[in-house]
């Protein structure tokens, strides 16, 4: 059990210690989603062979921290999900 604190602290920390220019759910940065996208654009989905980098949507700054487009969308099309995860007690989540 002590393993898996010291574990959690030590990924605490990393969290708390983010950067600003970072998704603050995903830790993501804005180069690591744009290199994301071109390896993605290798093999496009079809229809989207025509996207570019400047028709996706890459960060916000205009919440109370950074978020990107990906965990934006993801929460706001899931808040049963996301009220769950604030309602329900811990120890009957892990
Ligand atoms: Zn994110």
């Amino acid at each position: 059990m002590k393993g898996r604190d010291d574990a959690f602290k030590e990924y605490l920390k990393k969290v708390q210690s983010i950067e600003d220019d970072q998704c603050w759910i995903c830790g993501k940065t804005p180069d690591v989603i744009k290199a994301e996208f071109y390896e993605r654009m290798k093999d496009p989905p079809e229809g989207m062979e025509h996207l570019t980098i400047d028709d996706i949507l890459i960060m916000t700054y205009k919440t109370k921290h950074p978020l990107c487009a990906s965990c934006y969308f993801t929460i706001k099309q899931n808040p049963g999900l996301i009220r769950e995860v604030l309602e329900k007690p811990d120890n009957e989540i892990w």
